[in-house]
């Protein structure tokens, strides 16, 4: 046997590419235990503070006293417990939607639906920077697939036009992973139309976060299940606890049953994951305080970066990254970060294009107006000259 296992780590090494994971002994809170160190954490996508929240930690142990821990099969053996369907049902109904249906992560529940849909000789676009998850599903599904310019309706529009394929879907992060920033769901909604094709958002970032009652880029947007047929989010994000699901028609969701395999060929998730994500639910659907705390938390940061010149992007989300551009830069500056009590832990290639390395800084409602301050004071002390300085 011979992979090359020992050359290919000395490369990416050389590279500056090498991936270590830092270990955490606290709950996901901004004041974090790493490495065995006291830590402020900016890189969480618990954005509403949920992960960590009395409630949902109630429910969880509640439902394993109920059900147990393990779930013991896949959904169509009999791992499908009545906890899996109440959450199903709540979900249906929050979202607007005939059916949904629960896949144990997100990265499933991109390449289940992905792949059930779409067949060789079908046509598949997606944005540049959507999620890996998508882009592996486009891969999965041997679909012709082409990668559209970052938000480019135009570039869009003149690769929907030579397309010849019997069924087309175009996939869009709903608030990009990696960026912050929107899709133009209305823009691709009038497109999908004129082209006859179909439209998948994945509102992994947006989900919980804005909308009413946290019910995502879609209802933010008013749109329907007719304008975005297929609405896929996420649970281990803004709502706190793991897992994620495919909200649509009747028809998708019994289509999904039947040949999504990374729905039948999985164990269920855990029934008192499902628990805790219905009460997870209720607080995100009941307490705008927590939307309304993020927002502020957004502008407060935004505000004190410009004043002080550190260059942010356009992104109104929850995530705000902060370009650096080559990697030696980025891990030196998050290893600064680090050495001060802040963990912002830096994004390279493949993660994203070569060039646009960034510190991907994500704000919570869980944070504080002084945690914010000592984000502000570390990137200030280091990453950027003060104002009066630069020239
Ligand atoms: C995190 C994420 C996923 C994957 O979800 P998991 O539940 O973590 O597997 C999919 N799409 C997007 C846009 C994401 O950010």
């Amino acid at each position: 046997m011979n992979f090359e296992l020992e050359e290919r780590l000395v490369q990416r090494k050389a590279q500056q590419l090498y991936r270590h994971r830092v270990i955490l002994d606290s709950p996901q809170k901004p004041e974090a235990i790493v490495d065995g160190h006291p830590c402020l954490m900016f890189c969480s996508n618990d954005y509403l503070g949920l992960a960590d929240h009395p409630d949902i930690r109630a429910a969880f142990q509640k439902a394993s006293d109920v059900y147990g821990v393990g779930s013991g099969a896949s959904a169509l053996i009999n791992g499908h417990s009545r906890a899996h369907r109440q959450l199903e049902e709540e979900l249906a109904e929050y979202t607007g939607r005939p059916r949904v249906l629960l896949f144990s992560t997100g990265y499933m529940a991109n390449l289940g639906t992905i792949s059930a849909l779409l067949n060789p000789g079908d046509a598949l676009f997606q944005d540049r920077l959507n999620h890996a998850s998508l882009l592996d599903a486009g891969r999965l599904s041997g679909a012709r697939f082409q990668r559209y310019q970052h938000l480019d309706m135009e570039n869009l529009e003149q690769r929907l036009k030579k397309n010849k394929a019997r069924r087309t879907l175009v996939a869009t992060d709903g608030v990009f992973s990696m960026d912050g920033d929107k899709a133009p769901l209305k823009e691709l909604i009038t497109l999908t139309r004129q082209y006859q094709a179909g439209l998948m958002v994945d509102d992994a970032h947006a989900f919980g976060c804005v909308g009413k009652g946290g019910r995502g880029s879609l209802n933010e947007n008013g749109l329907s299940v007719d304008e975005v047929p297929i609405l896929m989010a996420t649970l281990g994000k803004a709502f706190g606890t793991a897992g994620a699901f495919v909200a649509g028609s009747e028809a998708l969701i019994e289509n999904l049953i039947q040949f999504a395999r990374s729905y039948i060929y999985t164990t269920a998730m855990p029934p008192a994951i499902a628990e805790a994500s219905r009460a997870s639910l209720k607080i995100v659907e009941r307490e705008d305080w927590r939307r309304d705390k993020l927002t502020a938390n957004i502008r407060y940061f935004r505000r004190n970066c410009e004043s002080l010149g550190i260059p942010l992007t356009a992104s109104e989300s929850a995530i705000q990254p902060i370009h650096v551009g080559s990697i030696e830069k980025v891990l030196r500056v998050s290893k600064q970060l680090l050495d001060l009590g802040v963990l912002v832990t830096p994004i390279r290639p493949p993660t994203v294009p070569a060039g646009s390395s960034r510190l991907r800084v994500t704000l919570s409602t869980a944070h504080t107006r002084e945690h914010i301050d000592r984000l502000i004071d570390a990137l200030q002390s280091i990453v950027w000259p003060k104002p009066e300085q630069a020239a």
